[in-house]
């Protein structure tokens, strides 16, 4: 298992982070193991997908990081059945169920991360649509306690951007198992496409971490032109998205949102919105 001690704005869609060491299992046994290892050494650590919806602190992180991305990799297809581990990205696993002919997480297409980061956050459309990554999901395979469980869907209240896992930062997504309908190849390619063509009308040269806040607000950032706000060089590259113009830090990010909280406060329709993003300090 590769072990290493490096910033992890490395890892991060911001390009923010301080170092850490973190830890890359090679496999869901090697992975198992180090988290049995954990549990029984009472060592802290935190789980890191592909780092899409992370802000994280410039200081070091003392918590061992445990990076998700290649030791759970298996998939299998069954009739309407499928199951993918944490470790599989979502465009990735939306790809291989259109060949499967199946469907239903197509708008999902351009979500950068992985299915654990995705069930964690119950990652979805925005509010409006009410689709997220829960509703064909049918349960969990989780580390917690020092041991795997299966957890049905039912049992992990899932709500807009929510899931029990946020309440349990010890518990280890390691696979999903979905229920799927069937649709076809042709069907399928065109909503991912579709869902392409309307991302990349957004500013994608900046790196980003998605939506800032949870979309269930109308925020009144809209009224706020693209690039007319900005801390340092974390800047508003649209209505709901800070980017990082080069060099910014934890801190820029971090006033940047404190001063769309105020304004969003201050102007109508006088709302508090929840920053969506997982912040690590
Ligand atoms: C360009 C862009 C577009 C995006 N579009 C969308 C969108 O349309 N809809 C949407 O909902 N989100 C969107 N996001 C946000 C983000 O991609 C999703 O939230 C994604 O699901 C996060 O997955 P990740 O692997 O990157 O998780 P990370 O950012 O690495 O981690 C997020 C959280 O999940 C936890 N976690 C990760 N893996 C596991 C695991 N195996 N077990 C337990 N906990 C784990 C981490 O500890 C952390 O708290 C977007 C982000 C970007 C940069």
């Amino acid at each position: 298992m590769k072990r290493t001690t490096e910033p992890l704005a490395e890892y991060t869609w911001l390009k923010i982070g301080g170092p850490a060491e973190i830890a890359v299992p090679e496999s869901k046994e090697e992975l198992v193991q180090l988290l049995r290892e954990c549990h029984t050494e009472n060592r802290a650590y935190r789980l890191l997908g592909n780092g899409s919806n992370l802000l994280v602190s410039d200081d070091r992180i003392n918590e061992l990081i445990i990076k998700n991305t290649v030791a759970c990799t298996d998939r299998q297809f069954d009739g309407n059945v499928v199951s993918a581990g944490a470790s599989v990205m979502v465009p990735q696993f939306i790809n291989e169920c259109i060949q499967h002919e199946l469907g239903g997480y197509e708008y999902l297409y351009s979500v950068p991360g992985t299915i654990g980061g995705a069930i964690y956050m119950n990652a979805g459309r925005g509010a409006a649509h009410d689709k997220t990554i829960s509703d064909y999901l049918v349960s969990v395979e989780v580390f917690s306690d020092g041991d795997t469980t299966e957890i049905p869907v039912d049992d992990l209240n899932f709500d807009h951007r929510y899931s029990s896992f946020q309440e349990h930062d010890d518990w280890v997504i390691l696979s999903a198992t979905f229920e799927l309908p069937s649709q076809s190849q042709e069907e399928g390619r065109e909503k991912a496409q579709q869902r392409m063509e309307k991302v990349n009308e957004r500013d994608r040269s900046t790196p980003n971490a998605g939506s800032v806040f949870k979309s269930g607000a109308r925020l009144p950032l809209h009224k706020i032109p693209p690039g007319g706000l900005s801390v340092g060089n974390a800047r508003f590259i649209g209505p709901n998205r800070i980017g990082n113009d080069g060099d910014a830090t934890f801190s820029d990010v971090k006033r940047l949102v404190s001063l769309a909280k105020l304004l969003n406060k201050l102007v109508p329709p006088f709302q508090t919105p929840e920053v969506e993003w997982k912040i690590w300090s």
